[in-house]
């Protein structure tokens, strides 16, 4: 693997038909969707531990049923803190409730913000609970309310290569024992299982599908215009290259353009689904003014994979 790069960033915009990804707290027979407020209007929005927990089950599913490489967190949300046998604790870290055992996430992921407001996409649907009476023939149901909404999604992920596979430690130096200290990070696995793992973290990401209430609202919710940094200095400025022109479906052209400019000298790609936006024309020329290759979305993953050498 190439180790020129300190980070994978990724941006991308996902479009859904009628949908609830992330319930908020609800109520009496109401399940409810996920808002947060902007200038006075509703948006809906899924957690950022909802992605993260997307994420995760897509990795486990790429895995041998009964594997003991991707822990699952006891009822009190612990997982098993083993990084250097735990695909998950390392790719997503983890937290021992009495701060004895923690590590940082190497993957950092975003809520994903609902980009137009709830006023003029949201629903409610009756679902019934139906299940049968004890008299034959009879049926009886609960009515529940759903809150159901079509939207545009923006969601980004950032992977700290340099993390992967490592823990952070201290390393001291004889002649200065106490003054002069660095940090250092140790291979806690070899190079080939670190390339597997951030395969399939990248994997995850045109993959994932374990959303809430699916079986009655199946949803993709993958990217559908994505574009993908390999960077040799981390920083989180990709997260800011898509973002909507106020009416309508189209990707505002001067930021996509300042923020590349802004990140120049890095390697970037891009996926891109005709159709989802209204100005996908501008938004390639854009992108091949900067000499961004464009595929579709799944595409450009194997691209940057093949760029940093996993295969
Ligand atoms: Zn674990």
């Amino acid at each position: 693997m190439k180790q020129e790069y300190k980070a994978i960033s990724m941006a991308w915009l996902s479009r859904t038909g009628l949908t609830n990804l992330n319930s908020g707290e609800g109520g009496f027979n109401l399940i409810d969707v996920k808002k947060y407020k902007w200038e006075r209007k509703e948006y809906p929005y899924v957690s950022g531990q909802a992605m993260r927990f997307y994420l995760k089950e897509a990795i486990r599913r790429k895995l041998d049923p009964g594997t003991r490489e991707a822990c699952v967190p006891d009822p009190q949300g612990e997982a098993c803190g083993e990084p250097d046998k735990c695909i998950l604790c390392d790719l997503f870290g983890f937290m021992h409730p009495r701060g004895a055992k923690i590590r940082l996430s190497p993957t950092k992921v975003s809520p994903a913000m609902g980009l137009k407001p709830l006023d003029g996409t949201l629903v409610t649907d009756f679902l019934t609970r139906r299940h049968r009476a004890e008299e034959a023939g009879r049926l009886e149901g609960d009515i529940v309310n759903v809150e159901l909404s079509t939207n545009i999604y923006k969601v980004g992920i950032c992977l700290d290569l340099l993390r992967v596979g490592r823990e952070e430690a201290f390393e001291t130096f004889a002649e200065t024992p106490r003054l002069i200290r660095s940090l250092k990070f140790d291979d806690i696995i070899d190079e080939k299982e670190r390339e597997r793992r951030i395969g399939l973290l990248l994997d995850a990401v045109k993959e994932f599908s374990d959303y809430s209430k699916q079986a009655r609202l199946l949803t993709d919710f993958t990217p559908d215009v994505i574009i993908a940094c390999l960077q040799r200095e981390y920083s989180h400025r990709l997260q800011k290259a898509l973002e909507l022109e106020r009416d309508g479906l189209k990707l505002s052209i001067p930021r996509l353009d300042q923020v590349l400019r802004e990140m120049i000298g890095e390697k970037f790609f891009a996926g891109i689904l005709d159709g989802v936006l209204e100005n996908t024309k501008e938004i390639h020329e854009t992108l091949k003014k900067f000499k961004v290759e464009i595929t579709t979305p799944r595409e450009m993953i194997g691209k940057v994979k093949s760029e940093i050498g996993i295969v």
